[in-house]
Parts: C-alpha cells; sequence; structure tokens
C-alpha cells in the first residue's frame, strides 16, 4: 500500500484528490495539509470529502507527517509547491504537482529540485488532454506553416493564472514543432488596431467564466478551412485520477523530473 499525504486537502482538486485515494486500491492517505488559518484545518479529510470519517486530520506543515507517506500530491499555487518539493526533496519522498502559474524563475528552481526526487509535474493530468498534445503536434507537423493557430481555453471565474498551463503547453508543443519559441511568437490575446496578423503568430485566448472545468480548443486555420480539436473537461475527477495515477506511478521510478507523457507513456509515440 502506498501511503500518500496531500497538500490543499481543502481546496477544489485537493478535495477530489482526497476521494479519489480513498476510492483507489493500493493507495491510502497518510496525510492532509492546508494553509494555516484554513477552515478545514483540524478536521478528518474524509469528512471534507464527503467520505465519512477515515481518521486523518487536516494538519498545517507538510514536514510533520510528510514521513509517513511514499509519496506527496501537491495542487495548490506555486510558492507553495516549491516549498512541498523541497521537503519531498530533503525527505526523499516521490511528488505530484499539478499546480500552474509557475513564473520561469520559479520552473528553475523545479528543474533544479525535480531531479533530486522522483517528481510528476504536468499542468494537465488528464488522458485526453495529454493525448491532445501528442495529436496537435502531429496537426502542426503535417499543416506546417500555412495554417494559422490558435488556442483557446475557458475555466472558472475562481481560476488565478492566465493563460491556463495547458493553453501555454499547447502553444509551447506547437510552437516548438514550428520552430518557433512561443515567447517570441505568442499573441496574448488582442484588441485595437493590431495589423494583419503575422503568419507565425500563435494566438492565446483565455476566457474566464461561472464553473467552467476546463476547456481547450487549438484552431488551425486555412484559406477555405479550418481545422479544430476540442477537449472539454466535465468535472475535476479525470484530474484527480491522472494524479492518484501519477502517484502510484513515480513511487517507485529513479529521481527524475517527469510528466504525464511519461505516465501515460506517450513520450515518443505518434
Ligand atoms: P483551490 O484554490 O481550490 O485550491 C488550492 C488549495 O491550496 C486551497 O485550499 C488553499 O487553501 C491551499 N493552500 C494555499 N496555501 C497553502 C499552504 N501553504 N499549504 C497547504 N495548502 C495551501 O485551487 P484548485 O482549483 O484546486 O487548483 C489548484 C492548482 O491546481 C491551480 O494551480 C490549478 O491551475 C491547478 N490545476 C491543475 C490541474 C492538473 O491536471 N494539473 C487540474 C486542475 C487544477
Amino acid at each position: 500500500m502506498v501511503r500518500a499525504v496531500v497538500v490543499g486537502a481543502g481546496g477544489r482538486m485537493g478535495r477530489r484528490i482526497v476521494h479519489t485515494i480513498l476510492q483507489t486500491s493500493g493507495i491510502g492517505l497518510a496525510g492532509a495539509v492546508e494553509r494555516d488559518g484554513h477552515p478545514a484545518v483540524g478536521q478528518d479529510v474524509g469528512d471534507l470529502a464527503g467520505e465519512g470519517s477515515v481518521g486523518v486530520v487536516v494538519g498545517s506543515d507538510l514536514s510533520r507527517v510528510v514521513d509517513k507517506a511514499e509519496v506527496i500530491l501537491d495542487f495548490t499555487a506555486p510558492e507553495v509547491s516549491l516549498k512541498s518539493l523541497e521537503i519531498g526533496a530533503e525527505h526523499h519522498r516521490a511528488i505530484v504537482i499539478g499546480t500552474t502559474g509557475f513564473s520561469p524563475d520559479q520552473m528553475e528552481r523545479v528543474r533544479d529540485l525535480g531531479p533530486r526526487t522522483r517528481c510528476v509535474m504536468a499542468p494537465n493530468m488528464s488522458v485526453g488532454v495529454n493525448v491532445m498534445f501528442k495529436i496537435v503536434e502531429e496537426m502542426a507537423r503535417v499543416l506546417g506553416k500555412d495554417y494559422d493557430v490558435e488556442v483557446i481555453e475557458a475555466h472558472h471565474r475562481f481560476k488565478k493564472d492566465a493563460p491556463s498551463g495547458t493553453a501555454m503547453r499547447l502553444g509551447e508543443a506547437i510552437a516548438g514543432v514550428l520552430g518557433q519559441d512561443l515567447e517570441t511568437v505568442g499573441v496574448w490575446g488582442r484588441k485595437g488596431l493590431v495589423g494583419e496578423r503575422k503568419a507565425t503568430e500563435v494566438g492565446v485566448h483565455a476566457v474566464r467564466a461561472g464553473d467552467i472545468v476546463g476547456d481547450h480548443t487549438v484552431i488551425f486555420g486555412g484559406v477555405g478551412e479550418r481545422l479544430e480539436v476540442t477537449h472539454r473537461a466535465h468535472s475535476r475527477d479525470n484530474f484527480a485520477r491522472g494524479a492518484v495515477k501519477a502517484a502510484l506511478w513515480v513511487v517507485d521510478r529513479p529521481n527524475g523530473l517527469y510528466d504525464m507523457q511519461d505516465v501515460l507513456d506517450l513520450r515518443g509515440k505518434g
């Protein structure tokens, strides 16, 4: 039995991850952590996830429970996940990070700390989106530079970072295939007299509305036709299932920084 500790256990994803762990054989809960002062602290984590008491009380200090677990699952905020990664590396615990919105400096720190333990980090843990990453690369390869690429994402009103980590990853993957760097060719929304679209642009657009769990569309626009690929998440459970799958996968790996392409064995395929 793999023992897990969930950081951000009172959050939207944290609760679904707790629920999924409790429903999955081969993995159990050894601890749960929330930020100091969060109403979940002191509560039984099973009650929080609507599963009934499981005898694991939410604490506010990962370093106090980390040694009881083999793997940490963290869906919180970049600075929190970095701290969890530091603790994971120090205590040689595997870690799954689903948090998005890391700055380039914070990503540098992840690349430094991640390989000191076993770390899976991915902006989207759903199987469908990871297949979409592969498909859009292939489409970009075939359609080449003749089609205009636009990425559109939509999320709930509470989401803090924009564009989503998944939209960034889609844009980076396509720009990479086209021999470009998203930081150079990315266009983050448009307003005013922006002039004609440049052939190299990769447009990225973020919609925020209501309780949308997460939609991503990539448009390849040609003359006389367009090709669109869309993924829609109906609930957070597909992300939670992916995170638990990643946790079970990563505990036995050699030290390294991995992503869902590794967990799902999609790397290099297609
Ligand atoms: P949320 O705000 O509902 O949850 C985050 C939780 O982290 C909150 O409960 C918050 O109190 C907690 N937290 C903050 N500081 C903490 C600390 N110091 N210690 C412990 N817990 C702390 O957000 P969410 O919708 O659950 O999303 C969380 C992150 O996961 C976001 O970055 C989001 O983009 C990302 N996400 C990733 C995937 C994926 O598949 N990779 C899917 C959905 C969301």
